[in-house]
């Protein structure tokens, strides 16, 4: 398999390898990952910082990109994305996870949301919120999960009551990824309490500023501020908020498919991260003594060395799919569950290797930027996230393999 550039694409990639050369703000130089998956800042945080150099860099940042059509690389061009193809976008994502680049710059509005309302909204909803998501001034964040609706989501709660013009919610959310951050929700809301438990939601948008909503933080056990819980109590949203037809949410949602299904940016991380690992241990003669008495340290690196080529190779599988027409399905998640268990098995290894440096997250004085203990914790959510593993092997075991069903 010949995984060089055509003359096109290594033109292209010339291309973003420019824009970051001439254009990522000096404040994400030289990012080396510490924020634990290794894939640079969160572009939210920044966007909603106190600090005025911070809302400088992130917004010049989106300017940069957006002037070359690149916040939505995804998205249709006559939308005001770049309509990049499938290999195009791996590049892309790829230069980017490697120069460390703020991650999903525009946030879910422009990953998730955007594209269900390119092809479920009205023109009025979409000459309302498609320019603002583009231009990174609109953060969107997904209402979907409940305390009690998770893995089995469609037996949300939140209901949404039709009153006149307007629907009436009351109802909670939970794991509000950047809620506290975000300028709208799109939330699924049950319509219809008496229909099969798929067909009676609807995907309703929300301005976050609109009475009665009420975001809580959830701070992680890495101390860091990422979900929330969201009440609904009482909450009047006109029915022209509505994306798609009334009671049909479930199938709406559906085009809500994260677009980078390649999970390259988490492939480039896995690389990264044990480079810097092999460098640390390699770079030290203290280190290599030491290493060279632990055998079982030694084999778990050469282990996760093997799973991250490996990793890299499932990644260019989904790219090579989806640039042949085709839809990866179970494929996606050998994919999405071979680079989470990954993740984690990464910085395990990592916080063994560094020994009692492996406790400590300070920047300045442990050894790789504190960023495997850090990792170790912010890791354990990606098991979870997007569909918990159990959830993929079942994908995997009835669509992919043609085992029955549970
Ligand atoms: C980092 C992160 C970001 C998130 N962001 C958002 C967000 O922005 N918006 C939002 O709405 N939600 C978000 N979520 C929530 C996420 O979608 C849910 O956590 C996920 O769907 C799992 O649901 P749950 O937590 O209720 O677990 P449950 O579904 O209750 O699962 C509990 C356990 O049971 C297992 N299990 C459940 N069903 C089955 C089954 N059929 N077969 C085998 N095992 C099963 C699960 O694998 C898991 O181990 C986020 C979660 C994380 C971790």
């Amino acid at each position: 398999m010949d995984w060089n550039d055509s003359p096109a694409q290594a033109e292209f990639r010339a291309g973003v390898r420019q824009l970051i050369a001439e254009k990522l703000p000096a404040r994400y130089r030289g990012d080396d990952g510490a924020e634990g998956e290794g894939d640079g800042v969160e572009w939210m945080v920044e966007r909603r910082s106190q600090d005025p150099v911070a809302q400088q860099a992130s917004a010049e940042w989106a300017t940069a990109i957006s002037e070359r059509g690149w916040i939505a690389p995804h998205w249709p061009v006559e939308y005001g994305g770049a309509g990049l193809s499938p290999i195009e976008q791996m590049i892309y994502n790829q230069e980017m996870a490697m120069a460390a680049a703020p991650r999903r710059v525009g946030g879910q509005g422009v990953s998730q949301f955007g594209p269900a309302l390119v092809v479920h909204g009205t023109e009025e909803q979409k000459k309302e919120h498609i320019p603002k998501i583009l231009a990174g001034e609109r953060i969107w964040a997904q209402g979907f999960s409940e305390p009690g609706a998770g893995s089995d989501l469609a037996s949300l709660q939140t209901r949404a009551t039709r009153d006149g013009d307007f629907y009436v919610v009351n109802g909670q959310k939970i794991w509000t990824s950047g809620g506290h951050l975000a300028d709208w929700l799109y939330v699924l809301c049950r319509t219809d309490p008496e229909a099969p438990k798929h067909r009676g939601i609807s995907l309703i948008m929300m301005d976050k500023s609109t009475p009665g909503i009420t975001v809580r933080p959830l701070v992680n056990m890495a101390w860091v501020h990422h979900f929330n819980e969201t009440f609904f109590e009482d909450v009047r949203v006109p029915v022209a908020n509505r994306v798609g037809e009334e009671n049909r949410g479930w199938y709406v949602s559906m085009t809500l498919l994260d677009y980078e299904r390649s999970n390259i940016t988490g492939a480039v991380s896995a690389r990264r991260q044990i480079r810097r690992l092999m460098d640390y241990v390699n770079g030290d003669g203290k280190e290599r003594a030491r290493v060279k008495d632990y055998p079982s340290i030694r084999s778990a690196i050469t282990d996760r060395y093997i799973e991250s080529e490996v990793q890299f190779n499932f990644s260019f599988r989904i790219i090579s799919m989806q640039e042949r027409g085709l839809i990866p399905n179970y494929e996606a998640s050998v994919n999405k569950l071979f680079g989470s268990e990954l993740s984690q098995k990464m910085a395990n290894t990592g916080v063994k290797a560094l020994g009692l440096w492996g406790g400590v997250w300070d920047e300045e004085k442990a050894p790789v930027r504190g960023s495997f203990p850090k990792a170790y914790c912010l890791s354990v959510s990606s098991t979870i996230a997007a569909g918990t593993s159990e959830i993929q092997r079942g994908i995997i075991a009835t669509r992919g393999l043609g085992l029955p069903r549970g």
